[in-house]
């Protein structure tokens, strides 16, 4: 099939070099100039495991084009799918105005016998809505298919090519039929809804895994002052199949692209129809407390942090992503910062777009090494497997004191025995000295 691709963000470059890859032809299209230059050269702007080489292969097998212009990429496309950013407005509702901006360029190229799939995230009742801004321009009637994407960032080419469930959404069968054709080489199962079910389907998921982490958080929380181990507590908890062991991790909570910003959307819709979903709310203050935690257990160990040197690991907003949205890292270093720290941070493939966030309030080592020589404390903010597997009892000997604040729960006891007399602090579980 003939495809274009709006938006080679994450989810819209994962989609478009995994349907060229079961045999489609896509284009992408976007409207920064700078990633589809480095696309045509066979650059991918995002970090996202797997994704270069088979971009590279798509590439050769002449499957795969990169354009900014939608004349070109539009031409002869059977299937539309757009996939723009849809963030966070300032009143905590999607801010759908990459979207709106999208349906009319398209509208301009679009045929009558073309299918519109939004993949965006997007609010109950905006297939419709993009729908009329369409048919309004183009003077024609247009199928639409919501399409709700669900991969997760650094397994994003995984998830694409092997997803649990496709939703397509559309008040229209023989559109959603045709949507369903483009999928079938992946051979996963396809879950049929009305174009709003799709729609909630979607915000639904999300809100319900931001809860599952919320919860945990809490138990955590309280694991900790009656002296109880969350990561037992867990692992008992999940065994049972009713509640699954994903998402049982506990933290410093959840950031990234995706979470805060849908649960807040999700908490607006329902306000908007003057719904009080207040487990939402309780998600989301949860969320925001567990993230003020690493910094609230560094004063109560220090007293003051004027002065003090934390090395800082991990900036992304979880592992295997550059991805800086969000990212829980943020508000600890100016936090720390505010308080007088002074904060080194390393992560393995986020540092440039840290920078781009941070600025130089914080300074950026090449090294975990560089990061934690002489330190006073060090936290780990995000968990980076090759973090899981440094040699704690050498590196702490690089340090002023050799204390460490664990805010993802990835040292395991047996580690931290071998390096001597550290002290750990770690989230809903007891403290080492
Ligand atoms: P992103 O910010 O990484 O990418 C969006 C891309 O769209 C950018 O490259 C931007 O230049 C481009 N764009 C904006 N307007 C355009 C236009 N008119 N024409 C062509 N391109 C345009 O966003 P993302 O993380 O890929 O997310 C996209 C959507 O998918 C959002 O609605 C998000 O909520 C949803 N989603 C994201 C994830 C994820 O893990 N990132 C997972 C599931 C769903």
């Amino acid at each position: 099939m003939k495809i274009a691709v709006l938006g080679t963000g994450y989810v819209g470059l994962s989609t478009g070099v995994c349907l060229s890859e079961i045999g489609h032809h896509v284009y992408c299209i976007d409207i920064n100039e700078q990633k589809i230059n480095n696309l045509r050269n066979g650059i991918s702007p995002i970090y996202e495991p797997g994704l270069e080489s088979l971009l590279a292969s798509n590439m050769t097998a002449q499957r795969l084009q990169f354009t900014t212009s939608l004349e070109e990429g539009l031409n002869d496309a059977e299937i539309i799918i757009i996939a723009v950013g849809t963030p966070q407005g300032d009143d905590g509702a999607a801010d759908l105005s990459y979207l709106e901006q999208a349906a009319k360029d398209i509208s301009k190229y679009v045929a009558a016998s073309s299918i519109i799939v939004i993949k965006s995230t997007v609010p109950v009742g905006t297939n419709e809505y993009i729908q009329t801004i369409i048919e309004a321009e183009c003077g024609f009637p247009v199928q639409m298919v919501s399409n709700p994407e669900f991969l997760r960032q650094g397994s994003a080419v995984q998830d694409t090519m092997k997803p649990d469930r496709i939703i397509l959404g559309s008040n229209d069968k023989t559109a959603a039929e045709k949507i369903r054709e483009m999928y079938l080489p992946l051979n996963a199962p396809i879950i049929l809804a009305d174009i709003r079910s799709a729609e909630m389907i979607k915000y639904a998921s999300n809100a319900f895994l931001a809860t599952k982490i919320s919860y945990i958080n809490e138990i955590a929380n309280l694991c900790e002052v009656v002296g109880a181990n969350v990561e037992d507590v867990a692992n008992g908890v999940g065994k049972d199949k009713r509640i699954g062991e994903a998402f049982l991790q506990a933290g410093i909570g959840y950031g990234g692209s995706c979470f805060p910003k849908d649960v807040k959307a999700l908490l607006h819709t329902a306000s908007l129809y003057q719904v009080d979903f207040s487990m939402l709310k309780e998600t989301i203050a949860i969320n925001d407390n567990q993230q003020k935690l690493l910094v609230k257990k560094a004063v109560k160990r220090f007293g003051d942090l004027q002065g003090k040197k934390i090395a800082m690991l991990g900036l992304s907003f979880k592992p295997e992503t550059d991805d800086m949205r969000e990212a829980p890292s943020i508000k600890i270093a100016h936090s720390l910062t505010q308080m007088g720290a002074e904060v080194v941070a390393y992560d393995p493939v986020a540092i440039n777009n840290a920078k781009q966030v941070l600025g130089d309030i914080i300074t950026y080592a090449s090294s975990v090494y560089d990061a934690i020589s002489q330190a006073d404390a060090l936290m780990i903010v995000t968990e980076w497997k090759e973090f899981t597997q440094l040699d704690f009892a050498s590196l702490v000997k690089k340090m002023n004191h050799p204390i460490i604040f664990d805010g993802r729960n990835c040292l395991e006891e047996e580690q931290l025995k071998a390096c001597g007399n550290v002290e750990y602090y770690s989230i809903g579980r007891p403290v080492i000295i």
